[in-house]
């Protein structure tokens, strides 16, 4: 019988995710053979793409779900201060890319953008307040600014200002700071980095239908999306990096580590702009706070984006319900997922949320009018005409098992990996893109143990000088790799918009 072909590390699709950990395999062992497969005829055509994401590069400079409000009042800032250190290392490692060389320019894949909270009424001012007093004391928001005044929220965010009754109150706070990434284009530019290094293979068109264990790794049948002829290819590692698609995969390993998993997708759509008199009069990305009932993940923003070097504005998410796991995947994905382990969590999960059922009814039957109707919370003058719908990319949401409530839902990310480290899947999406980096260097911990302590020690302390715990407590060190980052991304603060000669305000 023919042997199968054989590589030593197999990466299940061609977003952000698959693209990073074969980039810094190869970086930190450039003889590792590797191939990555791609259902679809491109990279990042799925979650990466930028008009799937909100492209935010998530620092914790503006959502205001990263620092939520106990009962007692108090708020807990240990989450914006860690996925602020963990896009911190990501911004190290496309740093590190960039000073090498062959990466292209970076202002092709990341821009400044300010990074704004906004919000209305007593209650809403009380706690921004109360959320920049606390923040503003950690090293990593010391910029952060804090205004009630009117005046001064004209020049952070004219376009949200006209129309706004005389008498409301309202709250912001800017860091100028913050960042637009287009998360396709540097999936891109590390697929295009792989394809120019030595045994390293981007297959597209070729789609993973099936995995079993042949010795301490993995056998992987690939098929042809065209022609429908399969190969088998043995691995001794394998990354099930198939966005919305890896629960399925994972549950096709067998591995123990995959069981009373579930997956809840949730769609989404924007609200999008394209027209430059428009666009040119916001330059921000302005979180405010989620509607009652409403799962994290669909927290208002009007957002500047920046893609092939033009800028447009998005509005949303609205969330919305589909049973499928990817934005081009089937219907049929939910019911094929449902397993003997996974059906009492998923129950469990129907039955305790509610109110998040409620919410995404009640956004999937929202009218055109309903929607602008949103938008003008930020953006009163905002006119139909201006305005498209687009449909955003899938997040599935994990449902885990839980010993007290049978089961529950989970709105970040998870790493899972089997016993014996030869594969790992990431199941979830929040906050994604952003925290690639660090998402895989847990990665490499965990299934590299000897490599990353040993052979790869070195070369890992050179790409990132300071992991997250120090970059969370080292304050002098974060300023320094924080500027050494911007310096080599070609970041500085974004400019804040500008008055043009004709009176109307200008991007600049
Ligand atoms: C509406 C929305 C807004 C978001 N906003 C942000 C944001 O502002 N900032 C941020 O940091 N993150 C954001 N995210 C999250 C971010 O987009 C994702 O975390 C990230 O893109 C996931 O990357 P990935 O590589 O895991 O998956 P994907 O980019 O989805 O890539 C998976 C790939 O696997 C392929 N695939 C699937 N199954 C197979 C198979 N069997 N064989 C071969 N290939 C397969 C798919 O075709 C796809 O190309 C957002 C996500 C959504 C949906």
């Amino acid at each position: 019988m023919a042997q199968n072909e054989s590589v030593d590390v197999v990466l299940v699709g061609a977003g952000i995710m698959s693209a990073t950990l074969a980039v810094l395999l190869k970086e930190l062992d450039p003889a590792i053979t590797l191939e990555v497969v791609e259902a679809m005829d491109s990279g990042a055509a799925e979650s990466s793409n930028p008009w799937n994401n909100a492209g935010t590069g998530h620092a914790g400079l503006c959502e205001l779900n990263y620092t939520p409000q106990a009962a007692d009042g108090s708020i807990d800032i240990k989450k914006a201060v860690h996925i602020n250190t963990q896009f911190e290392v990501s911004r190290q490692f496309w740093a590190y890319l960039s000073r090498k060389g062959g990466f292209g320019p970076a202002r092709d894949f990341i821009n400044a953008v300010p990074h704004l909270s906004y919000v209305e009424g007593d209650k809403g001012i009380a706690f921004l307040k109360k959320r920049f007093e606390l923040l503003k004391q950690h090293h990593a928001f010391s910029h952060m600014e804090y205004t009630e005044d009117k005046s001064v929220m004209q020049q952070w965010m004219p376009l949200m200002m006209p129309g706004r009754p005389a008498d409301q109150h309202i709250a912001a706070t800017r860091v100028l700071k913050g960042t637009d990434v287009n998360f396709g284009a540097l999936t891109n530019k590390l697929l295009k980095l792989l394809g120019d290094s030595p045994a390293a293979q981007v297959k597209y068109s070729k789609k993973v239908t099936n995995l079993h264990r042949k010795g301490n790794g993995w056998t992987v049948t690939i098929k042809d999306v065209n022609s429908g002829s399969s190969r088998d290819v043995d691995a001794r590692f394998v990354f099930l990096g198939a966005g919305g698609a890896a629960l399925p995969l994972l549950q096709a390993s067998g591995i123990p580590e995959s069981k009373g998993f579930g997956g809840f997708p949730v769609s989404g759509q924007w609200l999008r702009c394209d027209n430059p008199a428009i666009v040119s009069q916001h330059q921000a990305k302005v979180y405010s706070q989620a509607a009652v009932g409403a799962p994290p993940m669909s927290v208002p923003h009007l957002d500047t984006r920046v893609v092939d070097g033009k800028k447009s504005l998005l509005f949303g998410p609205y969330a919305g319900f589909t049973t499928k796991f990817l934005k081009h995947g089937s219907l049929m994905d939910l019911p094929l997922s449902v397993r003997m382990g996974n059906i009492g969590p998923m129950l469990a999960v129907a039955r305790d949320n509610m109110d998040l059922t409620k919410y995404l009814v009640s956004e999937v039957m929202q009218s055109m009018e309903q929607r602008l109707d949103s938008l003008r919370r930020f953006y009163p003058e905002a006119k139909a005409e201006d305005w498209r719908l687009e449909v955003a990319g899938q997040r599935v949401q994990i449902i885990k098992k839980d010993p007290k409530k049978g089961g529950i839902l989970q709105f970040g990310t998870e790493l899972v990996s089997a016993a014996d480290g030869s594969l790992a899947a990431l199941l979830g999406a929040s906050p994604g893109a952003s925290v690639t980096v660090s998402i895989m260097l847990e990665l490499l911990e965990r299934c590299f143990p000897e490599q990353t302590r040993g052979a790869w020690a070195a070369k890992l302390e050179e790409i990132f000088p300071a992991r997250e715990k120090t970059l969370a407590t080292d304050a002098a060190l974060y300023q320094q790799i924080s500027a050494a980052n911007d310096a080599a991304l070609g970041l500085g603060e974004a400019e804040p918009l500008q008055h043009a000669e004709d009176g109307q305000r200008q991007s600049v």
